[in-house]
């Protein structure tokens, strides 16, 4: 079961800032869910806190029935797509995607089929053995996608950093964000302060000002 449930989460930075005031929320499995707000409403706060990159607070942060406030960040079956895609620009398109597999010493077969069947589901077969230098901006946001996928992540978390270089890198990142949720079943949180993207995505959308969601 890939579903979100947060209880009562607050998170306190060390120098007393509250960020994010006693949410309670519940995504179910496989919704795209929008989280729209202000700058510094405390959006990625609470999508850092689910991925594991920021301590909770207090409260409690489920992943269908599991608690995950003590478990390690690569332990947690998400995925996250954040800022500047974070690809090595010295490895191979395919390298890259292939890591996080590697990493979980996967046998070289299982990798191998996992990293073509991600190509082929985003389009981009054809850039596998270039280095990520050689590549445009548009393909290396889709080889960031690739590696988020290819670890058969339950949920993906996407905050709005994840793409930032233009209109139309924006446009195919929420086209290919859609896609995932649709075709591969995955449970969807993107963050975006942008109103008119939020209010034409489908799926259900979270207002939030002020640390808290305003919208329930
Ligand atoms: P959003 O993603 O909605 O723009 P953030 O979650 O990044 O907002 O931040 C929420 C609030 O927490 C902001 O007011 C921000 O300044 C504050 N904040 C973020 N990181 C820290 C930190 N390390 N220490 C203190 N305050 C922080
Ligand atoms: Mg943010």
């Amino acid at each position: 079961m890939a579903s979100i449930t947060l209880k009562n989460l607050n998170k306190i930075y060390p120098n007393g800032f509250v960020s994010v005031k006693d949410v309670s929320l519940t995504i179910e499995d496989g919704e795209f869910v929008t989280f729209h707000g202000p700058s510094g409403c405390g959006k990625s706060t609470i999508l850092r806190m689910i991925g594991g990159l920021e301590d909770i607070s207090s409260g409690q942060i489920y992943l269908g029935d599991e608690l995950l406030n003590d478990i390690l960040p690569r332990d947690r079956k998400l995925a996250m797509a954040f800022q500047n895609y974070r690809l090595y620009g010295y490895l191979s398109a395919y390298e890259n995607i292939a890591l996080g597999l590697k990493l979980r010493n996967m046998p070289r077969n299982v990798i191998d089929t996992r990293v073509k069947t991600a190509v082929k589901f985003f389009g981009i077969e054809d850039v596998l053995n270039k280095k990520v230098t050689e590549l445009t901006d548009a393909q290396k946001q889709k080889i960031a996608l690739c590696r988020a996928t290819v670890c058969h992540p339950k949920v993906l978390l996407v905050d709005e950093d994840f793409a930032h270089g233009s209109d139309e890198l924006r446009a195919d990142m929420l086209q290919d964000i859609q896609r995932i949720n649709k075709e591969l079943n995955l449970t969807v949180l993107y963050v975006t302060n942008n109103y008119e993207e939020a209010t034409s995505l489908d799926g259900k959308l979270i207002l939030m000002k002020d640390g808290q969601i305003t919208n329930q």
